[in-house]
């Protein structure tokens, strides 16, 4: 059997087929710029050689349903998919699952009446998870489709965790909690550095740290995850590409009065003009390294700032957790930024975690490992992370329950 893994964007979707039985990803690409004059779409397949191929083309796509048709046609075109009948299920990113949503769920209508309802917290991705989800249901109404939430894996968070200190109503009337994101990528990351580290899950302590454009962090406590850097929204916690991360919510009043700037340019400038961009001017970490390197003060800072307020959430999670089998990097930045890991462990040695320079900085090491000395108390781990074959595995595992 194969499972489609479809992430739906405003104007993009992203998509993902496997084969259960080996969970090889046989294709992925993307429809880009649904809506637009030109629309792109591109798949990458292996073909029955089990040789990677590619094909890339400009058409008009004029909505989502029509992406979805496109995707499908195509991996039928490519023999990656014979038939519709080989999708034992569609795994559906969603952002959002509010607290509703505490474990990937088979969609049927009461499920995206309560995806609807979360769209208030999550007004910008939920609304395109959603129509993602039905045009899946009407195109193909015999292939269940199974929603994986960004926030489920968070839902184990105690409320002294979870809760702000606001009035009580801003919660039970508004919902207004911390709900953590990039829970799927957190949950997969925990599970392979369980395997590494060749102990059950149940049985770890973790600090996972998924550094991408956006970041968060988790701190896991016998499998579950007990506490997470985001909040209500993405916007909370580490710096980011262009998220600001946490900021004293008294500079919003003072902007509001003393500029004059309303909801959206709040909006705009914390979550699209802050972060790093907003401190240097670029977004990609690749960039600022180079210009780091080169001696720009704003860019040195920027990986300043970033590996600072890692750092003072390791300390965090340390503290909650107690004891810590491994800290785990993951992302594109966790991944590959070796600069980025020695700054965040440095001088946290009495902490146990201690980093092997080579093994940080060896630039072609690609893959789960260690960069930690194998003697060491913390074991700090690089697990690429894999959210869509989670998705995948997840939604199979919910139609076979
Ligand atoms: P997304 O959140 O969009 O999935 P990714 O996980 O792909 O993002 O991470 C993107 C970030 O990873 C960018 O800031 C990029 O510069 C950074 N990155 C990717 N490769 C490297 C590298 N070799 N060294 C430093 N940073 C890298």
């Amino acid at each position: 059997m194969k499972v489609l893994v479809l992430n739906s964007g405003s104007s993009s979707i992203k998509y993902q087929l496997f084969r259960s039985a080996d969970w090889t990803a046989i294709a992925y690409g993307l429809v880009a710029r649904i809506g637009e004059s030109e629309s792109e779409l591109r798949l990458n397949w292996l073909d029955g050689a089990g040789e990677p191929q590619s094909s890339r083309s400009s058409l008009p796509i004029p909505t989502h349903r029509h992406g979805i048709d496109q995707i499908v046609a195509s991996l039928r075109e490519s023999g990656a998919l014979a038939d519709v009948a080989e999708l034992a299920a569609i795994g559906h990113r969603v952002v959002h699952g509010g607290e509703h949503f505490k474990h990937p769920t088979i969609v049927d209508d009461s499920v995206t009446t309560a995806i609807r309802d979360t769209i208030p917290l999550a007004p910008l991705h939920n609304p395109d998870n959603l129509v993602g989800i039905e045009v899946t249901r009407t195109l193909f109404p015999g292939v269940p489709s199974v929603a994986v939430f960004d926030t489920a894996f968070h839902q184990t968070m105690p409320p002294a965790a979870y809760r702000y200190a606001l009035p009580e109503s801003l919660y039970s009337e508004h919902r207004i909690r911390r709900y953590g994101f990039h829970g799927t990528s957190h949950y997969y990351v925990a599970k392979r550095a369980a395997a590494f580290l060749d102990k059950p899950l149940q049985d770890c302590n973790l600090i996972t740290l998924h550094l991408g454009n956006g970041a968060s962090a988790a701190a896991i406590h016998a499998g579950r995850c007990v506490d997470t850097s985001m909040g209500l929204t993405p916007l909370e916690g580490l710096v980011m590409g262009t998220r600001c991360g946490d900021i004293d919510p008294a500079a919003l009043i003072y902007l509001s009065r003393n500029l004059g700037l309303d909801a959206e340019a709040l909006d705009r400038l914390l979550n699209r003009q802050s972060g790093l961009l907003g401190i240097c001017g670029v977004n990609d970490m690749r960039e600022i390294n180079r210009l780091a390197q080169e001696g720009h003060a704003d860019a040195e800072l920027a990986i300043g700032i970033t590996a600072h307020r890692l750092k003072k959430y390791i300390g965090a999670y340390y503290a909650e957790l107690g004891r810590v089998d491994a800290v785990v990097f993951t992302g594109g930045i966790g991944e590959n930024a070796a600069d980025i890991r020695r700054r965040a462990c440095a001088g946290l040695e009495r902490l146990g975690i201690v980093l092997d320079k080579a093994a940080n900085e060896a630039s072609e090491a690609r893959g789960e490992r260690c960069i930690s000395p194998p003697e060491g108390e913390v074991q700090v781990l690089v697990i690429p992370t894999n959210e869509e074959l989670e998705i995948a595995q997840q939604a199979l595992a919910a139609v076979t329950a």
